[in-house]
């Protein structure tokens, strides 16, 4: 026994893999696109000896380069070490009444995990059956938090404006969090809510439509008193969460608005573009606004499940190089989520999938 029974078990997030070598990469949402120029030219003025000293605990630089970005004030910005530890600090500062925090039964993953290893009590509310929100559970029932990614993943599918903000006027008493990561690829941002809403705390990433997964930056924006409260945490947990080379390397991210638009717009395009040949090839899929799109199809094989299709398709490509993301759970077991790559990928893909199809 030993020591086994004080120890702390989880059952940890299981990310997507990171093959090595050359591969097509269609599975974590990453950017197919290199971050800005401006990013290596600030990774390149690095004082290497300046890596002696410690970071600013307070990512003064970074946080006001988002802080002007967004028209808010400096003390609206949390920073952190990717936007999974910016959540993770969110559930662990807000999440502390007795009640359960809600979100969807089919979101990102992490957020019941997060729940689970800080011992927050959750709900999951289920989802329709085309993946939209049902918002009755989030307007009448009594809570510890809500959770909700706009536009959602793994489906990627957006929510009205109207949808989120009367979820957030229905709980005053309650902190809403809403993860739009994925909001520069469409869908409709509640940054406007900010102003009149305490109970509001927004969560953005550099990972995917500013193509730093690499670097690990993602930031928080809400009132100040609820960074505050947000900062207390984090300066008790670790004052360093931010390096150096992630301070200058994000902020030169958000500062250049031109390459960031290029490149969202891009990958836009070729979403567009990937939804016309998949409907070409009869998959079914709701309406992505993400770098992403989420699909099933009813098998091609005699007695083929879309379960046993998404299975075999998922395995062929990955045998000739193309990594998507497959989900075996329940529900969205039937499903491919495949992350939107440069063109030339997608064309790749196409040919391979038209292979493995015939
Ligand atoms: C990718 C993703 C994150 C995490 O992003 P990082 O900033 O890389 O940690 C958070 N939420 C959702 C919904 C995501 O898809």
């Amino acid at each position: 026994m030993g020591y086994e029974d004080k120890v702390r078990r989880v059952i940890p997030y299981t990310p997507g893999e990171q093959p090595r070598g050359k591969v097509i990469k269609l599975n974590t949402n990453e950017c197919p696109y290199p971050p800005s120029p401006k990013v290596t030219e600030a990774i390149r003025n690095l004082e290497i000896s300046d890596l002696r000293k410690y970071p600013d605990p307070l990512c003064s630089a970074l946080n006001s380069a988002i802080a002007e970005h967004y028209g808010v004030n400096e003390d609206q910005v949390f920073t952190g070490v990717g936007s999974d530890d910016v959540l993770s600090m969110i559930f662990l500062t807000f999440f502390n009444g007795s009640d359960p925090v809600l979100f969807p039964n089919i979101t990102y993953s992490f957020y019941d995990v997060w729940a689970s290893v800080y011992g927050i009590p959750y709900k999951t509310v289920a989802l329709r059956e085309d993946f939209t929100l049902d918002p009755t559970e989030y307007l009448n029932t009594v809570n510890g938090g809500i959770v909700l990614a706009n536009p959602n993943a793994p489906t990627g599918i957006a929510e009205e404006y109207s949808v989120i903000r009367d979820i957030i006027e229905a709980n005053p008493d309650s902190m809403v969090v809403v993860d739009e990561a994925y909001i520069d690829f469409g869908g409709e941002t509640v940054l406007p809510l900010l102003k009149d809403h305490e109970n509001l705390i927004i969560v953005r990433t550099m990972s995917k439509s500013r193509a730093l997964a690499g670097i690990r930056a993602g930031y928080a924006i809400a009132n100040s008193r609820a960074i505050k409260y947000l900062n207390d945490v984090k300066y008790s947990v670790n004052s360093y969460t931010m390096n150096t080379a992630a301070l200058v390397a994000a902020k030169a991210a958000i500062e250049d608005e031109a390459y960031f638009k290029e490149i969202t717009e891009k990958i836009i395009k070729t979403r567009e573009e990937t939804k016309k040949e998949l409907r070409e090839l009869k998959f079914l899929f709701g309406d992505s606004k993400t770098n992403f799109v989420f699909a099933r199809h009813e098998g091609v094989r005699p007695g083929e499940s879309s379960a046993d299709f998404a299975r075999r398709i998922f395995e062929g490509l990955k045998e000739r190089g193309i990594f998507v993301r497959y989900f075996n759970k329940p529900i969205i077991n039937e499903y491919l989520r495949i992350t939107i790559g440069t063109e030339e990928e997608m064309k790749a893909l196409f040919a391979v999938l038209k292979e493995l199809m015939a």
